[in-house]
């Protein structure tokens, strides 16, 4: 068993909705157990073309499956939620996106898969709900906490400035 957190993103259509639903859907999977979630922030879009601003919320999940099985998992889900990757470009809009933060302490370097999620220390979108479920977790790279991660963030005060608690 292993301790995972996910981070989810929707910038389209019910966000909240969706969020809740691609909650509501792993937890139903075989092999991965909800322990907590944070609460949802609306944030600005951050590297993205679009204007459309974006809800997220982070998970701490507990799962038998593999990395690999859990990503395939996350990207079944985003397909049955609606997700068209094809469609909406790289950085365009989507229903959901669910990306794997930390698999525990591992550290994965394969083609289609890197954890830690390789922007975690750059995003508040990212450590703010971690912050929430999830603050004394050491990134296995960085060996700094969630917490001095966002002291670290290079503008700390973004977090009120663009991410609201909703
Ligand atoms: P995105 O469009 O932002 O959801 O990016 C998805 C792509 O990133 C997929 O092709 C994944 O194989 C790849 N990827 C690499 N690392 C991760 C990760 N830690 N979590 C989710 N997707 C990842």
């Amino acid at each position: 068993m292993v301790i995972a957190y996910l981070s989810l993103g929707s910038n389209k259509g019910d966000r909240v909705g969706y969020i809740q639903q691609a909650t509501s859907v792993l937890g139903m999977s075989e092999g991965i157990s909800i322990v907590r979630t944070s609460s949802f922030y609306e944030t600005e879009p951050w590297n993205c073309e679009t204007k459309n601003w974006f809800v997220n919320a982070a998970i701490e999940i507990s799962t038998t499956l593999s990395a690999q099985e859990l990503l395939a998992e996350c990207q079944r889900i985003e397909k049955q939620l609606g997700r068209n990757r094809e469609a909406e470009g790289h950085y365009g809009d989507r229903t959901i996106d669910i990306d794997i933060m930390f698999y525990g302490n591992e550290i994965i370097n394969e083609d289609n898969l890197l954890v830690p999620h390789k922007f975690i220390h750059q995003r508040a979108f990212m450590l703010v709900p971690m912050l929430e479920i999830a603050e004394d977790f050491v990134h296995p790279v960085f060996g700094q906490t969630i917490t001095e991660l966002h002291e670290a963030l290079e503008n700390p005060e973004m977090v009120y400035l663009y991410g609201t608690r909703i």
